[in-house]
C-alpha cells in the first residue's frame, strides 16, 4: 500500500463532495471521498425542484443576484453572490454537456423574478445530477470512495489539517475539503436524510475553526405531514395554492420561503392543492404522493413546515478556506455568506457546484505534508480511536424542534443553549443572540428586523459570538 498521503480527502458524497472530487481527479489528484452512509443517505441525492442559474434569454447573473439579495434579507455576502450568480450558468451547462436530462423548460420558483431553475422529470433533480456525479466518480481511477465511514474528527496539528479519524483508524492528506451537508435532522421535523445532523460543524468548532450563521436554519413550507417528503416550490410555481381548513387562500403561494413557512405555521398546518397543475410534469413526485395514501388529482395535500436548509456552518472564503491551513468547507456546511438570512430556491445545489469546484482548486495549491509526519495515508489502526459517531436521539430532535423552531422565544433558547449536544447548543446562542426577526429566523418577542443586527454572528474559538461584516 502506498504511504503517500491522498493528496485530497473529501469527506461527503453529496453534490458538493462529487463536484469536489471530480474536480480535484479532473487536475490529476489522487482523491479518496469518505461517507458516513450511502449515496441515497446524502440531501443532495434527494433534492427535487431543480438548480438556479442565469441560462434563460430573458434572463442575467444581475437579475439572479438582485433575486438572492432580496431574499437574504440585507445579509448576503456580495462577493460571495457575484460568484455564484456569475459562475453558475457555466455549471449548469457542464452538467448539461456530461448528459443530465434536463427538461426542456426552465422552471420557475418563489422569490425568482425569472424562469431559472433547470431541473429533471419536475421533482427528481438531486437524483439525476448525483448520481450522474457518482458514475463519473466510480469510473475515475484518480477517486477512491469509502461508504459507512463515519468521520469522528479533524487531525490538526500546528494549525494545519492532516486529514481526519474515522472508526477504523485515521487517514491522511494533503488537503482535506468538508462537503458534509447540513445539520437539519437534528430537528424533529425535517425534509433532510437522518445522519444531516451537524457533524461539520461540531468537528470544525473542536478542532478551532470558526463558524457562522447558525441561527438562521430555513424550514421548508411544504413538507407532507407525517413524513418528510417535500412538496417543492416548483409544484407553486406551476400553480398548486395553498388552502386553509375552509378551503380558502391564505397566502401568495410564492412569496419567500419563510414567510409563508411562518403563515402555514400559525394555522398549524395547510393544505397543497395540486388538482388543477400539470401533474405528470411531476411523475415521481406524483408516484411518492400516492405512495404515502393521498389523491393529489382528487384531494388537497396536507402539510407544514420542517427544517430543511442549513444557512450557517463552517467560515470560509470564496475558495472554500477555513480558519484551518489545509482544511476547506463546500456545499451546505459551509458559510459563505452567500445565502444571507434566508436561502432562495435552487441556489444551494447550485452553491455545491460553485464553491465545490473552487474549493478542489484551491486545495491542489496546499503544500505537500512533511514526509515524516504521516506513516500511512489511510486507516493506521495505532490512531484508531476512542470516539463516538455523533447521534441525534429522538428527545433532543423534538426539543430542538421545540425551542429553536419556526418562531423562537428567549427562555426556550436560553434552556437549549444548555443542551450537551454541541451543534444544537450553538444555534441556541446565535439564535439568542439575534435579538430581531431577519428572514429564516423569526423572535416572537422581537418580531422586527434590528438594523444594529446587520452583520453574521461568527464564534471563533476562545471568543464569545461576534457580529461581523462581510463584503
Ligand atoms: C428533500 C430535499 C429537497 C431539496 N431540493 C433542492 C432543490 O430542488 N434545489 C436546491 O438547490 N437544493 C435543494 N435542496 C437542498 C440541497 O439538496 C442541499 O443543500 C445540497 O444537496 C447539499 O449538498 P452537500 O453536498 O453540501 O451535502 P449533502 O448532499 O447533504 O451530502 C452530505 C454528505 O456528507 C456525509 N456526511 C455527513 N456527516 C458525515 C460524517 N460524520 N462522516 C462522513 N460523512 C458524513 C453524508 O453522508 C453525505 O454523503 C433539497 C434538500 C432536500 C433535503
Amino acid at each position: 500500500m502506498s504511504t503517500k498521503p491522498y493528496d485530497v480527502l473529501v469527506v461527503g458524497t453529496g453534490a458538493a463532495g462529487l463536484t469536489a472530487a471530480l474536480t480535484a481527479a479532473e487536475h490529476g489528484a489522487s482523491v479518496l471521498m469518505l461517507t458516513k452512509g450511502h449515496a441515497p443517505d446524502s440531501s443532495s441525492w434527494h433534492a427535487q425542484g431543480g438548480i438556479a442559474g442565469a441560462i434563460g434569454d430573458d434572463d442575467t447573473a444581475e437579475l439572479h443576484a438582485v433575486d438572492t439579495e432580496r431574499a437574504g434579507r440585507e445579509l448576503c455576502r456580495q462577493s460571495a453572490v457575484r460568484v455564484l450568480v456569475e459562475e453558475g450558468p457555466e455549471r449548469v451547462r457542464e452538467l448539461i454537456a456530461l448528459g443530465v436530462p434536463f427538461d426542456p423548460e426552465l422552471n420557475l420558483e418563489g422569490g425568482h423574478s425569472r424562469r431559472r431553475v433547470s431541473s429533471v422529470d419536475g421533482a427528481a433533480t438531486g437524483w439525476a445530477v448525483t448520481s450522474l456525479l457518482s458514475r463519473h466518480a466510480v469510473a475515475s481511477e484518480r477517486i477512491a470512495t469509502r461508504e459507512a465511514t463515519a468521520v469522528l474528527s479533524l487531525i490538526v496539528s500546528g494549525g494545519r489539517c492532516l486529514g481526519v479519524v474515522t472508526p477504523e483508524g485515521s487517514v491522511t492528506a494533503t488537503a482535506t475539503i468538508l462537503a458534509m451537508g447540513g445539520a437539519a435532522a437534528l430537528w424533529a421535523r425535517t425534509t433532510n436524510p437522518p445522519g444531516q445532523i451537524g457533524d461539520a460543524v461540531a468537528m470544525a468548532m473542536a478542532a478551532g475553526a470558526a463558524v457562522a450563521d447558525m441561527e438562521f436554519m430555513q424550514f421548508h413550507p411544504t413538507v407532507l405531514e407525517g413524513s418528510r417528503l417535500l412538496l417543492s416550490e416548483a409544484l407553486r410555481g406551476a400553480g398548486a395554492t395553498l388552502l386553509d381548513d375552509n378551503g380558502e387562500r391564505f397566502v401568495d403561494e410564492l412569496a419567500p420561503r419563510d414567510e409563508v413557512a411562518r403563515a402555514i405555521f400559525r394555522r398549524g398546518h395547510a393544505f397543497l392543492d395540486l388538482r388543477s397543475i400539470d401533474r405528470p410534469h411531476f411523475g415521481s413526485l406524483m408516484v411518492e404522493i400516492e405512495k404515502s395514501g393521498f389523491d393529489p388529482a382528487t384531494q388537497p395535500i396536507p402539510v407544514s413546515p420542517a427544517a430543511h436548509y442549513t444557512i450557517g456552518g463552517v467560515v470560509t472564503d470564496l475558495v472554500g478556506r477555513t480558519d484551518i491551513a489545509a482544511l476547506y468547507a463546500a456545499g451546505e456546511c459551509a458559510a459563505t455568506g452567500v445565502h444571507g438570512a434566508n436561502r432562495l430556491a435552487s441556489n444551494s445545489l447550485l452553491e455545491c457546484l460553485v464553491f465545490g469546484r473552487r474549493a478542489a482548486l484551491a486545495a491542489l495549491d496546499e503544500a505537500p505534508l512533511p514526509a515524516a509526519a504521516f506513516p500511512a495515508r489511510e486507516f493506521a489502526a495505532e490512531a484508531a480511536p476512542a470516539l463516538q459517531e455523533r447521534v441525534a436521539p429522538a428527545q433532543l430532535r423534538d426539543q430542538v424542534w421545540r425551542q429553536a423552531g419556526v418562531v423562537r422565544d428567549p427562555a426556550g433558547l436560553a434552556e437549549l443553549a444548555n443542551s450537551p449536544d454541541p451543534v444544537a447548543a450553538v444555534v441556541a446562542r446565535f439564535a439568542l443572540a439575534r435579538a430581531e426577526s431577519r428572514g429564516v429566523h423569526y423572535r416572537i418577542d422581537a418580531p422586527k428586523l434590528n438594523p444594529v443586527l446587520e452583520g453574521h454572528f461568527v464564534l471563533r474559538p476562545g471568543q464569545g459570538l461576534i457580529l461581523e461584516q462581510w463584503t
